[in-house]
C-alpha cells in the first residue's frame, strides 16, 4: 500500500508537509510505521497542488529519497491545497511515473492507497496509466466526486477484496475515504492534513475508523460512515 497526504489550509510549502516532518512522506517512502501491505514505498512518489485553480504535478517512477531536484525546489512550491503520495506497486502493475498518484482530471487530485481488481471495473474513459489505481480514479472522476461514498461501496461489493482509500482534493474540497487501509487526521490553525500516517508525534493527530468518509471543506470537517461499513 501507498501512503498519501492531502492538505488544505492556508498556503504551506510543498517541502514542509512532504519533506520536512521528522515522519514525512520521504520517511515513510523507506520506513512506514504503519503500513499493512508492502514493506517500503521505493516505486515512484508524486506531488500536485493547485496554483491559482491550476492542476500542476511532479510525478516519478523512482524513489523519493534520491529525488534531489525536488527536494530544491519544494520549499519554493507553496499551495493552500496539495495531494502527494509515495507509491508501493502492487505485484505485475507497471512502474511508471503516469502510474504515480496524484491523478487528475484537470479539477481534482487523488490518490488512490490499495488494490482493486481492474476486471471488476465498469468501462470508463481512457485511464493515465492501465495501473489499477488510474482505472478506478477515471470512474471516479466518471461518476463525480459527490458520488464517492457510492462508488467505494459499489466497488467494495464487486471486488470484496478491495482496498479502496481514496483522498482527492479540488482546491477548495477534501474528501477522503477508508476502506481497508489507515488514514489519520491533523486539525491545524490553519488547515487540515489527512494522511495514511502521522507525519510526526503530535497528540493531535486522530485516527480515521475504517470504511467512513470525510469530508474537509472551509476546515469544516464532516465523518459519515460508509455503505457496507459494520
Ligand atoms: N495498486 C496501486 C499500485 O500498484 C496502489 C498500491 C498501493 O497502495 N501500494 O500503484
Amino acid at each position: 500500500m501507498c501512503r498519501h497526504l492531502g492538505w488544505l489550509g492556508a498556503p504551506r510549502s510543498v517541502a514542509s508537509l512532504v519533506l520536512d516532518p521528522p515522519q514525512s512522506l520521504l520517511v515513510q517512502s523507506y520506513a512506514p510505521r504503519r503500513q499493512k501491505h508492502g514493506l517500503m514505498n521505493a516505486d515512484g512518489w508524486g506531488a500536485g497542488f493547485f496554483d491559482h485553480g491550476v492542476v500542476r504535478r511532479w510525478r516519478s517512477d523512482k524513489p523519493l529519497w534520491g529525488d534531489a531536484s525536488f527536494a530544491s525546489v519544494a520549499p519554493a512550491l507553496s499551495s493552500g491545497c496539495v495531494v502527494a503520495a509515495v507509491r508501493s506497486a502492487t505485484i505485475g502493475m507497471p512502474i511508471e511515473a503516469s502510474a504515480s498518484a496524484p491523478f487528475t482530471d484537470g479539477q481534482w487530485l487523488l490518490s488512490h492507497n490499495g488494490v482493486v481488481d481492474r476486471g471488476v471495473l465498469p468501462p470508463t474513459g481512457a485511464a493515465e496509466s492501465t495501473v489499477d489505481s488510474a482505472v478506478l480514479a477515471a470512474l471516479i472522476f466518471a461518476r463525480g466526486l459527490d458520488a464517492l461514498a457510492d462508488t467505494i461501496a459499489e466497488v467494495g461489493a464487486l471486488d470484496p477484496n478491495a482496498r479502496l482509500n481514496i483522498l482527492a482534493a479540488n482546491g477548495s474540497r477534501m474528501v477522503a475515504s477508508t476502506w481497508g487501509d489507515t488514514l489519520s487526521m491533523l486539525r491545524c490553525p490553519d488547515g487540515v492534513v489527512l494522511a495514511s500516517e502521522p507525519y510526526d508525534d503530535d497528540p493531535g493527530w486522530s485516527d480515521i475508523p475504517d470504511r467512513h468518509l470525510v469530508t474537509v471543506a472551509d476546515s469544516h470537517v464532516e465523518l459519515t460512515p460508509l455503505k457496507g461499513s459494520v
